[in-house]
């Protein structure tokens, strides 16, 4: 109660500040940010023949001198205003390289486009969610392993069962082998991408110079931890011609070839990772477990519908190893600093074999004590191949994230303009009032935006009947 009577004190403070108003303004500009970036500075435009000053911006009047700016987060446990930002972006930036738009040109939706999914393989069975009556590991008589553990679970599970996920024996767990794949996903996936194009030139009877010459394929992938806290891949794969998005493929060029290839490209990726004696030999590839379905060709009736698959990789950017309770926020300082309660004692185990792996002098180059956080994957949460579409940046500019008052954006775009900055960083987040105020404007600017959809759906609607 009494927490909650400071917090209200805080925020009756802040609404009689005689500068609230211009403060409300700006934390709209962040979208009701949960702990915007606080900058002081100032932003100043000439003109470079005349000396004549075009623009100026400083925070000397600007609320506490400050201007605050968007956190940024991507992951909605953190910022929930920024997260939402980030997956509609994520959400454009997948969508134009499957329609068009945003400089990508339209023809894109003609192209042979597939959603592919490529998972990690069996690192040991685990307990796994049951549908429909089945059984998790049903074995008669299987016995027990050398630990002593039963190697068979008559069980069911459903969704909320803590033990899915969770190994049968954890002392039969390959946890070395299972850090190691997350340590080398990234060079799993450019073997996959290199694989695409061997293949394609082995079915199509062309040397792969010749193939680069007449396709090329595009990509955007988003990482994602399953229960079994391995990393599987969710990626929009496209094949253009050689000259990128405009430029149409040869004839043969179908999805179908397309997915074929991704089969048999993704099952020929074998690494080895032979680091040393004690470590062993490790076999690195992907799991048999594929998924690839063409996306609904443009005017057709069948397969994945653009707009769906945008939407679904787009949730999983928002969401980090954390927020699945599958690895944390940041990095650890030994062994003992791995927080209890929350975690599994499977991803406990994980992270605990990151840092004794990332102890070996022959593993440095792979960082897994710095990376054990998130169980050794160093991968982004979504890559794209160049080529795919517009960028992050792109997007952010094309919003005047800063609403033009730091950048003097808006300003001719002449050779002559010089622009001289100086900005300091001067703290971040808010006080517990201007938290609520800040949430408050984030809910308004949702619900906003809600209508705003629903009406334009109607007009849509209209103009259809119409
Ligand atoms: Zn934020
Ligand atoms: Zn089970
Ligand atoms: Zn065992």
């Amino acid at each position: 109660m009494r927490q909650l009577a400071e917090v209200d004190r805080d925020a009756i403070r802040i609404a009689q500040d005689p500068q609230f108003s211009r403060w409300v303004e700006q934390i709209t500009a962040t979208g009701g940010c949960a702990h915007p970036i606080h900058l002081t500075g100032s932003t100043t435009t000439r003109d470079g023949v005349t000396g004549e000053i075009l623009h100026h911006y400083d925070t000397t009047n600007e609320p506490g001198e400050r201007l605050l700016v968007r956190c940024r987060n991507r992951r909605a446990t953190v910022c929930a205003p920024c997260s939402r930002l980030h997956a509609g972006d994520t959400f454009h930036l997948v969508r134009a390289g499957l329609v068009g738009g945003k400089n990508v040109p339209t023809d894109v939706r003609e192209r042979p486009r597939l959603f592919i999914t490529l998972t990690a393989p069996s690192f040991g069975p685990v307990h796994r969610i049951t549908v429909d009556g089945a059984r998790c590991r049903p074995r008669r008589n299987a016995g027990r392993c050398e630990h002593g553990a039963p190697v068979s679970c008559p069980a069911v599970h459903d969704a909320a069962d803590p033990r899915i996920g969770q190994p049968l024996c954890p002392g039969c767990y390959d946890y070395p082998a299972h850090v190691l794949w997350h340590a080398h996903a990234g060079r799993l996936w450019k073997a996959f991408t290199d694989n695409l194009y061997n293949h394609l030139a082995a079915r199509t009877g062309r040397t792969r110079t010749g193939l680069r010459r007449t396709v090329r394929i595009s990509y955007a992938k988003v990482a994602e931890y399953q229960k079994r806290a391995a990393v599987h891949v969710h990626a929009v794969v496209r094949l253009d011609g050689a000259r990128g998005p405009g430029d149409p493929p040869p004839a043969w060029a179908s999805a179908e070839v397309l997915a074929a290839v991704v089969r048999t490209a993704a099952a020929a990726v074998h690494l080895r990772a032979g680091y040393s004696r004690a470590l062993g030999e490790h076999d690195l590839s992907w799991g048999a477990e594929l998924d690839a379905r063409p996306l609904r060709a443009f005017g057709g009736r069948e397969g994945l519908a653009d707009d769906a698959v945008a939407a679904y990789v787009a949730k999983y950017v928002t969401k980090g190893a954390a927020d699945t309770a599958i690895g944390l926020d940041h990095p650890i300082t030994g062994p003992d600093d791995i927080p209890t309660g929350r975690l599994s004692a499977h991803v406990r185990t994980l992270i605990q074999t990151c840092w004794r792996l990332g102890g070996l002098p022959e593993l440095e180059l792979l960082r897994l004590r710095a990376w054990a956080h998130t169980l050794g994957y160093r991968g982004h949460i979504l890559t794209k191949s160049r080529a795919y579409s517009t960028t992050y940046t792109a997007l952010r500019a094309e919003r005047a994230e800063y609403q033009g008052i730091a950048t003097g954006a808006g300003l001719p775009d002449a050779p002559d303009i010089v622009t001289d900055a100086h900005w300091r960083y001067a703290g971040s987040g808010h006080t517990p009032g201007a938290a609520l105020v800040a949430a408050g404007i984030a809910d308004d600017l949702l619900r906003n935006r809600e209508v705003a959809r629903v009406a334009l759906a109607e007009r849509r609607a209209d103009e259809t009947a119409s």
